[in-house]
């Protein structure tokens, strides 16, 4: 766990925020604002209705074949980059009967440069596997869009974490 002094942004008042470790992800746990501060600002959000909710759109250019070809031609890359050594984001990998699921986000490409793409499929089903972009959907339309903000896998990988559980399967 890391912690360290930081000082309110707004009341000014010194108090320890965690960086990391158990915990670090509560939501009065903030880098900018005390646990007090924070405490008002969320209040006054609740107040404020969403307009877009985390999605994901199906696509129809890009096969699981090619967006599997181009995550491997990317981690080949990486390889050679690292002399040889991969370093693997770990997803959280979701089991059945035995089988792990492969779930993996790409930067689009093709029609898709700019996007992120995520596939995934059981290996003993993979005819039946996706490939969707990460999208939001306008809870007033209803209208799903591509996300075009992401500046790399990282950034992306928060946003998965945040779509409802039920879509990122696990
Ligand atoms: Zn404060």
């Amino acid at each position: 766990m890391v912690e360290r002094l930081h000082r309110c942004a707004h009341c000014k008042a010194p108090y320890t925020w965690q960086a990391s470790g158990e915990g670090c992800f509560e939501p009065l746990n903030d880098q900018k604002y005390c646990a007090d501060c924070k405490k008002v600002v969320l209040e006054a959000l609740m107040r404020v209705p969403k307009r877009f909710k985390p999605a994901r759109l199906d696509q129809t250019e890009i096969a699981l074949d090619q967006a599997e070809g181009h995550y491997q031609e990317q981690m080949r890359i990486r390889a050679e980059q690292n002399g040889g050594l991969v370093s693997r984001r770990v997803m959280a990998t979701v089991f059945r009967k035995g089988e792990a699921k492969v779930f993996n986000i790409i930067e689009g490409f093709g029609p898709h440069k700019g996007k992120t793409l995520v596939y995934e499929y059981w290996p003993s089903e993979r005819h039946e596997g996706t490939v969707q972009l990460f999208a939001q959907e306008d809870l007033i339309t209803g209208k799903k869009t591509a996300c075009e903000e992401f500046g790399g896998l990282n950034e992306a990988e928060k946003y998965m974490w945040s779509l409802p559980k039920n879509e990122h399967g696990a």
